[in-house]
């Protein structure tokens, strides 16, 4: 049960050196006593990390002949930013990172008025071969390290805590695994990403659990060992279609574990957590769009603890898909409803610096081609049909 199929493993090349992030704060403080210092430095280098202070020379409460051995044992700086790209007067803002041996990943920040929500990656690029997504497209380049992925959170605390985005100084209180990657197939890492997330002061963002969301195209092993962890965060679950025949071919790994293995996954891990799942929904013209489809989606979840998260498909550079045209989303919405089964829109922001839902896929984009898209006359990037999104 607790072993993912080889299938799923990612090559270990690559992987960046080890940082304090990686460890809990038993085997922070072990690793601190092993480079001869007394074990609550760890706690001093954990609250300097999870604040978003990288400077050793800031770390005024470390002994000044330590700082740089500590720091550079412990505190390796793992991404560089490449550029930031601002969006929605940038209270959207998407980050290219450079890892330690040139691969590279996006995340991106969001400042709604009540929140601020991150999506970050979890693997450079990705295995899962989804058609639809930019990210699927290019394969997958590697696990990322917990580090590398809690260094994406903390980075956006930080740009939070700064006042680096409008809207004055204020905090991340949202994080969404929905960048590049797919969460359960790097599951240790993310694990103690989650950790990480949810640990208070000194040792983490003290970031609550239903704020926090795991999206995953249903990689079943992985979802049932998640729900035996105690945890309950909020589980997304990538189903695109009601019905196998054509979720085979919009979510290759149902040919696997398929919408009936996925969704009893789900359901068990609703039941243990008490706490609704996501399903997340591309609506994709003239593909999965249809009424009928909305009909059969209704039955399948009627009197499940689940909610629908309808995602206007954002179009790839290449892809001859298109997202669904305005009442086809609301005729969808329509009957979900009447079934029953709540339902909302997400909202695309970030489209225009293609940093909505699946557009992520940063290796095509370095190399001087423009990132800023100007965005299409008269198409209303957000469409809010719903009372809520997922973030
Ligand atoms: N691997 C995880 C996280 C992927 S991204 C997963 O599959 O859940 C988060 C969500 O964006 C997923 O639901 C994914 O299917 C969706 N997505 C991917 N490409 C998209 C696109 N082009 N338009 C809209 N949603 C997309």
């Amino acid at each position: 049960m607790t072993a993912l199929p080889l299938a799923f493993d990612a090559p270990r090349r690559g992987m960046p050196p080890r940082h304090l992030a990686d460890l809990t704060p038993e085997q922070a403080r072990a690793a601190v006593g092993e480079l001869g210092q007394p074990a609550f430095r760890a706690d001093q280098l954990a609250r300097h990390f999870y604040r978003g202070v990288t400077d050793p020379a800031q770390m005024t409460d470390l002994p000044a002949d330590a700082r740089e051995a500590l720091a550079g044992a412990l505190l390796p700086g793992l991404l560089t930013p490449v550029r930031h790209l601002s969006a929605d007067g940038g209270r959207t803002r998407k980050t290219l990172w450079r890892l330690h041996d040139g691969a590279l990943v996006e995340s991106v920040l969001m400042r709604y008025p009540d929140r601020a929500t991150v999506c970050i990656s979890s693997q450079a690029g990705c295995g899962m071969a989804c058609p639809f997504c930019a990210t699927g497209q290019g394969g997958l380049t590697r696990n990322l390290s917990a580090a590398e992925i809690i260094g994406q959170a903390v980075a956006a605390a930080a740009a939070m805590a700064n006042g680096e985005i409008p809207g004055g100084p204020g905090r991340l209180s949202n994080v969404v695994f929905m960048g590049m990657g797919e969460p359960l197939a790097n599951y240790a890492r993310v694990r103690r990403t989650l950790d990480a997330l949810l640990t208070p002061a000194p040792h983490g963002l003290g970031l609550s659990q239903r704020s926090v969301t795991v999206s995953t195209v249903g990689l079943v092993p992985a979802i049932r060992r998640l729900t035996e962890e105690g945890l309950n965060v909020t589980l997304a679950v990538s189903l695109h279609a009601p019905d196998d025949e054509l979720r085979d071919t919009l979510v290759p790994v149902n040919t696997r574990w398929n919408v009936g293995a996925v969704i009893d996954a789900a359901d068990d891990y609703a039941r243990r957590t008490g706490r609704r799942y996501s399903v997340e929904y591309a609506l994709i013209r003239d593909v999965n769009d249809q009424p009928q489809r909305a009909d059969q989606l209704g039955r399948l979840l009627a009197g499940r603890l689940a909610h629908v998260n309808l995602i206007p498909l954002n179009p790839t550079p290449g892809s001859a898909w298109d997202a669904s045209p305005l009442p086809a989303q609301r005729e969808f919405v329509a009957r979900l409803r009447a079934a029953g089964v709540a339902t909302t829109v997400r909202d695309t922001r970030g489209q225009d610096i293609d940093g909505a839902c699946g557009q992520l896929a940063a290796a095509d984009r370095v190399g001087g081609v423009p990132s800023i898209a100007v965005a299409t006359p008269g198409v209303e990037p957000t469409v809010s049909l719903g009372s809520e999104d997922s973030a």
